[in-house]
């Protein structure tokens, strides 16, 4: 006889057979609709994270709900060594159009974790095939997050996230993210955007050159660094030091991808092309699951030639994931939302920068487009931490989320603690509802800084 969960004291609800990470229980969801969703008393809260990053397009779009309806009718799942599907089909072209010239093979995954997974994989077989066996390793930053599959999980910077599989896993070096803006070495950004990247050749010679595989990174930070985005020098001097010691360059694009960031890829932003890119999140937008990795036909021929790539997923390239990821890149440019993801992205960063006078514990406010973040710490000036115990970081989101607005946050930066947010509303958002957002923001804030006593001007 199966025993539900017992319901927390207070919550009149049924016992749930359902868990997550938490035992916390969360309101139950009725409908969502451009930027909002309705709990089921009605309720309405703004998704000022898009989910998880995801719902890039916004809630309910008409345009994708006919396109998904449109294939259901005509078929639902068509397995991919059976037949092909022409929804597969032109999403793979539609996507090696948006990417840099090279990338130009697409491989469909459910996923963020799946993406990144098949983009190790890939690696690895095309080193195999091409008399390269020696190198496995897989550099990767401190902190980082590339997804919970194992070997994901083993890129992955993120200490408490990988503690108890560690017998489970192959220990990959990592190097730090580039945090520049916490650093008081006198030097200027683009002195420590090539430092920062140095520290990938220093890394490459201590493992030994012919044992590293790849390198990979996002290249703007998600929920584990908080929207970082290193000193312009970082890019291209990584792409040169990966190419001068035959390292591969992974970008996980999971959450930078996909116009959120105002271009395509996140990468686009320094025009680096790198050899495998990873790609979910804003791909099916919330409206299925799917993922992507795209690769370069110089890696992907010799895999094919020596036999096949050794790697699948059942659901991969399956035609209503493929219509729905179609309907979006069209809604995408029907309606020019990187466009407006780079206009709103830039007023919403202004309106959280003047934030800071009468918040002083904003320590920073950082990203590109839609992928933004704020940093809270105890002094502007040392951009020291607040102490773990106030739990700002969850603190900020309960009372935003009372107020009618959910945002995103975590509590790591630069490999020691530090409490952030993300606010990334979908792509879709307009003027007048960056106001909104700002105005809950606005009173979250202050309803912070008087329950855990921080500076602020009323
Ligand atoms: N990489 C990055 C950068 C991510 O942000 C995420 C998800 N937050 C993943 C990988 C893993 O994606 P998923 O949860 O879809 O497996």
């Amino acid at each position: 006889m199966a025993t539900p969960a017992a319901p927390a004291a207070g919550d009149n609800r049924p016992p749930s057979h359902l868990f997550y990470q938490a035992r916390l229980r969360r309101p139950l969801a009725s409908r969502a609709e451009g930027i909002y969703i309705w709990d089921e008393t009605g309720r309405r809260v703004i998704d000022g994270s898009s989910g998880a990053m995801v719902v890039n397009i916004g809630h309910g779009n008409p345009r994708v709900l006919e396109a998904m309806k449109r294939q259901m009718e005509a078929a639902t799942f068509i397995y991919r060594l059976h037949f092909e599907n022409e929804p597969a089909e032109r999403l793979a072209a539609a996507l090696a159009d948006r990417c840099p010239a090279g990338l130009d093979r697409v491989f469909f995954v459910s996923g963020g974790s799946e993406a990144v997974e098949s983009c190790l994989k890939l690696a690895r077989q095309y080193a195999v095939a091409t008399g390269q066996g020696s190198r496995f390793k897989v550099i990767s930053r401190f902190p980082s997050y590339h997804g919970s599959t194992l070997g994901a999980l083993s890129v992955t910077g993120h200490a408490a996230f990988s503690a108890p599989f560690a017998p489970m896993m192959h220990e990959m070096p990592k190097i730090p993210a580039p945090t520049a803006y916490l650093d008081r070495d006198g030097l200027d950004m683009a002195a420590r955007g090539r430092r920062y990247a140095d520290m990938l050749e220093d890394e490459i010679r201590r493992q030994g050159p012919e044992t590293v595989l790849a390198f990979i990174m996002e290249p703007i930070g998600g929920a584990s660094t908080g929207a970082l985005v290193a000193p312009d020098t970082y890019y291209p001097r990584i792409r040169e030091i990966c190419d001068r010691y035959g390292v591969l360059l992974i970008h996980d694009e999971v959450m930078s991808g996909a116009g959120r960031t105002g271009r395509y890829l996140g990468g686009d932003h320094w025009g680096i092309t790198p050899d495998l890119v990873a790609l979910s999140k804003g791909l099916g937008a919330g409206y299925v699951p799917l993922g992507a990795m795209i690769a370069s036909e110089k890696l992907v021929r010799p895999v094919l030639d020596a036999g096949g790539f050794q790697h699948g997923f059942t659901y991969a390239g399956n035609p209503l994931a493929s219509a729905a990821g179609l309907a979006v890149l069209d809604e995408i440019d029907a309606h020019d939302l990187m466009g407006n993801a780079a206009r709103m992205g830039a007023l919403l960063k202004a309106r959280l920068e003047a934030l800071k006078p009468r918040f002083p514990f904003i320590g920073d406010v950082r990203g590109k487009g839609l992928l933004l973040a704020v940093e809270f710490v105890s002094d502007p000036e040392t951009m020291a931490t607040l102490p773990r115990e106030l739990n700002a970081h969850a603190r900020v989101v309960d009372l935003a989320f009372e107020r009618g607005l959910i945002i995103y946050s975590r509590r790591t930066r630069g490999g020691i603690d530090g409490d952030h947010f993300l606010v990334c509303p979908p792509m879709i958002v307009t003027a007048g509802e960056i106001d909104e957002i700002m105005a809950i923001l606005d009173d979250t804030l202050l309803a912070l800084a008087r329950e855990l006593n921080l500076p602020h001007s009323a």
